[in-house]
């Protein structure tokens, strides 16, 4: 068996302990003779499954009492208009701040809901900064930011402070490292980059917020309905729920999120000093907003991106194309991703370098 260093910025790389438990796993969970995807989620054993998923999850995270944990179907696409849906409550009106494509794309949803205001843009240096100053309206139902922008590489270092609830869409730095929930009125996160299969997505939101979903809602869709079923209104992401289930397990016994932290701070290091170190390579966003799990990064000419690109192949590294958005490359470095990929990418880069510099 080889494990290759997928780079990709999502479906990403899973712990590899996670994966091989799963293996052993699929034919006879515990006993039970059946796999997890076999289980009824109304019998003790997923229920089982299920509520430790939510207890090691609050553990990691210190979520407080009044707030909700839900499993939900669907990506964070579908929280895009989720979210205005259900956290509106009459209002008409939310604010948005624009950082890239995540950000854009969940403004452009939610104005078929509501009157979106931009609280705030870094549209003014194409999207390489996060804004600090933000103009948010104070009888708006809520303000929307994306607190790390996948494709961009921009990441929010601290939850800016606001009179209104906040809303974060943090699905590719979540889990990377603590986060204090009390700052949120909802934070939510797609599971394909640093908890589990793509398509379910964990809200986390504050209960006086929910109740008061949209009239015509999809009672599947309404927090309150899920959070009193335990997000069980339907039949769950049964399958993914448990392997986010063995996520927080190898989260937890490494050392929860204050250790994942310090091995990302690490990780993300080890590439942002070399690209400072050389000329060669350049990266766009300013330096105290850099995310440390999404490092985009451009070659002096786009002709060098194949022979880049296939030289990495080679190596064993793959999935470093930009997005087709922003071209270049961009290393997708989430917690799974171990230092020794790094390790090789930036071994491979002063190669490069060498011979095309
Ligand atoms: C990946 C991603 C999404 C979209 O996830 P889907 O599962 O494709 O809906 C939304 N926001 C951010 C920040 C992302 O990184």
């Amino acid at each position: 068996m080889s494990r290759i260093f997928n780079f990709s910025a999502g479906p990403a790389m899973l712990p590899a302990e996670v994966l091989s438990r799963a293996g052993d796993e699929m034919l006879d969970w515990h006993g039970s003779g059946m796999s997890v995807m076999e289980m009824s989620h109304r019998g003790s054993e997923f229920i089982g499954i299920a509520a430790q998923a939510e207890k090691d999850l609050r553990e990691l995270l210190a979520v407080p009492a009044n707030y909700k944990v839900l499993f939900l179907a669907g990506g964070a696409t579908l929280q895009f208009a989720q979210v205005p849906m259900n956290l509106l409550r009459g209002k008409g009106k939310a604010d948005y701040v624009a950082t890239g494509e995540w950000s854009k794309k969940a403004i452009k949803e939610a104005k078929s809901y509501c009157d979106v205001h931009i609280a705030a843009t870094s549209e003014d240096r194409k999207f390489t900064y996060a804004p600090k100053q933000w103009h948010e309206r104070p009888d708006a139902a809520y303000v929307h930011y994306c607190s790390n922008e996948t494709i961009g590489g921009v990441e929010f270092h601290a939850a800016p402070k606001v009179e209104i609830p906040l809303v974060a869409d943090a699905s590719s730095h979540f889990l990377s490292r603590p986060i204090e929930i009390s700052k949120f009125g909802l934070i939510y996160a797609g599971a394909q980059k640093n908890v589990g299969p793509a398509g379910m997505s964990i809200v986390i939101v504050r209960d006086d917020l929910i109740g008061q979903a949209a009239k015509g809602t999809p009672s599947v869709m309404d927090y309150k309905l899920q959070a009193e079923a335990d997000s069980m209104l339907n039949t769950p992401p049964s399958y993914s729920i448990y392997i986010a289930a063995l996520v927080f397990k190898w989260l937890k016994a490494l050392g929860g999120l204050a250790e994942i932290e310090r091995r990302n701070v690490a990780k993300s290091k080890l590439l942002y000093d070399y690209l400072d170190s050389t000329r060669f390579y350049s990266n766009p966003v300013a330096k105290e907003d850099r995310s440390r799990m999404n490092v985009p990064f451009t070659l002096p000419d786009a002709k060098l991106d194949e022979p880049f690109l296939k030289g990495a192949a080679e190596r064993g590294m793959v999935q470093l194309k930009g997005h087709r958005s922003v071209g270049g490359m961009r290393a997708s470095i989430y917690n799974a991703m171990p230092i020794e990929g790094l390790q090789r990418l930036v071994e491979y880069m002063r190669e490069f370098e060498k011979r095309h510099g």
